[in-house]
């Protein structure tokens, strides 16, 4: 199995709202179609496919999208891919369906087409396996926000999604942007307990170090994003 960080997260926000810049893993098990984990925005789409093109994937082949859950910038690139089965767990959709109009992240207007595609499946229960990958339901951001929790090259990995949005809230256990606190503060925990590695949804690839009980967190890479500005001579990069 090749695991592919396609697009890192960035925890940032900005004066006109949220950038929604999310973390995007691209999975491909040894013969079988590629997974998606994940597809970043509407504005990021261009960008995804030439990432998968780079790495010889092109949109007809991957065979299955992983949703996480169903806010703008993690979900709303799965029309692109035409053979692709769409995972959602139940409480998202039951999410989708009750409060679809209150939680704003959710674009309920491609709702629909979703769940009329005939190719969307449904992860129901608190985990499981889905594509000989397994997952765990990590509710809190969101009622249906699932996890993978994966082997890999002898590290833990956790690819969480907003279920850590940041280093803070892996370093803290705190959470911000949550429908239920105490169900994210439990489903951090889980995280920290289990994972050496984590991929945040917004934010770099987090190290997790334990001893004993202390747990400490650190980085693992450097966030650079470059912002070409037309008025400005050069572009110029933020770290953070
Ligand atoms: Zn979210």
């Amino acid at each position: 199995m090749q695991i592919d960080l396609l697009f890192q997260g960035f925890p940032g926000r900005s004066s006109r709202g949220f950038l929604g810049w999310s973390s995007c893993v691209l999975i491909r098990p040894v013969g079988k179609a590629p997974i998606l984990f994940d597809t970043v925005g509407f504005n990021e789409r261009i960008l995804l496919l030439t990432k998968l093109k780079e790495l010889g994937v092109n949109k007809e082949d991957v065979g299955t999208v992983l949703l996480s859950h169903f806010h703008f910038d993690h979900a709303v690139n799965y029309p692109l891919f035409p053979n692709a089965t769409f995972y959602l767990h139940e409480e998202e959709v039951k999410h989708i369906e009750n409060n679809g109009e209150e939680d704003l992240a959710i674009p309920v207007e491609m709702y629909p087409s979703l769940r009329d595609s005939g190719r969307l499946s449904i992860l129901t229960g608190k985990s499981g396996i889905v594509e000989g990958l397994n997952w765990m339901h990590t509710p809190g951001h969101t009622p249906g926000l699932y996890s993978l929790f994966l082997n890999y090259r002898g590290s833990k990995i956790v690819l969480a999604s907003d279920t850590v949005k940041n280093i803070s809230e892996l370093r803290t256990g705190e959470v911000s942007m949550t429908w239920d606190e105490v169900r994210g503060k439990e489903s951090i925990n889980a995280i920290r307990r289990w994972a050496d590695i984590v991929v945040p949804g917004h934010d770099r690839l987090l190290q997790i170090k334990r001893n004993g009980s202390h747990v400490e967190v650190y980085p693992i890479n450097e966030s650079a994003i470059d912002i070409i500005v037309p008025w400005k001579d050069d572009k110029f990069s933020i770290k953070i």
